[in-house]
């Protein structure tokens, strides 16, 4: 069975083709600018070289062609005919209450999807429309919608309710949602295999540490509690994001600066986190330098994001009455050694340590902490295209 994941955003579509007997990706691409000018698409088949093909898209339904024509293609092709296509795996972003696992697409699901759009507004829509275009252009195909948010439906209400009127939560659906679902679940999965543990006997801190970054409890196997909220700028200070504030501090300063809704969302969203601090950059490597060089502020934020997540640990390890293992995942997760080792320290109050010479690793699977560690510190990389694929797989047999 060949499964194509698809993550449609407003104007871009990555894709995967994956093969489920071996789980090998057979190739995989991003379409770029669609319905702007310079539309393009970058095609990486697995065993040869790289193409990419500049050629106007004008929609995603454009999109969705170009990529099944690189897919069949003669010479940077990988399946002979679009029938080798089995099934598409979508990923959606927001399910809210709707979908606590992932679901066969029909247009009860699609309905419902569109009703999320109000609590996702830049990606629920963009998900929908590239639903549609792979509908249009493969019909018949079993279509899956995997969401990032159905993992954390399992929190408690205790743990996603807001202390606000309790009105807001009845007709606004106000609650925290939580975000990476995908990826918190297939890293705690895998933390349990390379623990050699049945999951429902163990207690994981799953630190997804990216450009957008979240940290979730996940106690036997289910998401107890996480740092993504009701959107995802709540949690540790991001690449551009905010993370958790005092909320007074947002209608003080659009009183002050005189900002608008708009400009204030924009304020949070794309001009705060590292980069707001640092001033420099929201690429932790940027910053790494900076500090190197003698950047104060570049400094500081390296330590307020390693503050935060420290905070989070703290925090989940209370939730779960303990902690048995931390995972470390995303780019800065998978990347950064100086990033691991500066959250992992001082922790050993807690049985939390960090072996410096394991933790010389880079994307790849590995154990980090010290022989003997009360609590198992691991580096695994995370697959959320294969996570779709997989769903995709399940609930088509
Ligand atoms: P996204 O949230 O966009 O999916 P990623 O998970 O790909 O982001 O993470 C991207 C971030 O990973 C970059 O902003 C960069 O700061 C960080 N990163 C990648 N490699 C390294 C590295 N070697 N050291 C520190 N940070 C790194």
């Amino acid at each position: 069975m060949n499964v194509l994941v698809i993550n449609a955003g407003s104007s871009s579509l990555k894709y995967q083709l994956i093969n489920m007997d071996t789980q090998g990706v057979m190739a995989k691409g991003l379409c770029e600018r669609i319905g702007i000018e310079g539309s393009c698409l970058k095609h990486s088949p697995s065993d040869k070289d790289a193409v990419t093909i500049e050629k106007p898209m004008k929609d995603h339904a454009d999109a969705i062609s170009m990529v099944i024509d690189a897919l069949v293609d003669a010479n940077h092709g990988v399946i002979s005919d679009m029938k080798a296509i089995d099934a598409v795996g979508h990923r959606v972003v927001h399910g809210g209450e709707y979908f606590n696992k992932s679901v066969i697409i029909n247009d009860d699901v699609k309905k419902k999807i569109d009703e999320c759009s109000a609590l996702a507004p830049l990606h629920n829509p963009a998900n929908l429309i590239g639903i549609e275009a792979c509908e249009k252009a493969m019909p018949g195909v079993p279509m899956v919608a995997v969401f990032d948010t159905a993992f954390h439906q399992t929190m408690p209400a205790e743990a996603y309710m807001y202390a606000l009127p309790y009105e807001y939560y009845e007709k606004y659906k106000i609650r925290k949602y939580g975000f990476h679902g995908t990826s918190h679940y297939y890293v705690a999965n895998r933390c349990a295999a390379m623990m050699n543990r049945p999951i429902e006997d163990l207690r994981i801190i799953t630190l997804h540490l990216g450009n957008g970054s979240s940290i979730t409890a996940v106690n036997k196997g289910k998401s107890v509690d996480t740092s993504m909220g009701f959107t995802p700028l709540a949690g540790v200070p991001m690449g551009t994001r905010s993370g958790v504030i005092d909320p007074a501090i947002v209608t003080f300063i659009m009183e002050k600066e005189g900002l608008s809704v708009a400009e204030a969302d924009a304020m949070l969203n794309k001009k705060s986190g590292v980069f707001g601090i640092s001033g420099v950059s929201s690429d932790f490597r940027d910053l790494d330098a900076g500090k190197q060089n003698g950047d104060a502020k570049c400094a500081l934020a390296l330590d307020m994001f390693k503050y935060s997540v420290k905070r989070y640990i703290g925090y989940y390890a209370a939730a779960m009455g303990g902690v048995d293992a931390l995972v470390f995942t995303a780019g800065v997760g998978e990347n950064s050694i100086a990033m691991r080792e500066r959250i992992l320290s001082n922790m050993e109050f807690m049985g939390i340590t960090c072996d410096s010479e394991k933790n010389n690793v880079r994307g790849k699977e590995a154990e980090i902490s010290k022989d003997g560690s009360l609590v198992k510190a691991f580096v695994i990389p995370t697959n959320e295209e294969l996570t779709i694929a997989l769903d995709t797989q399940k609930l088509l047999k």
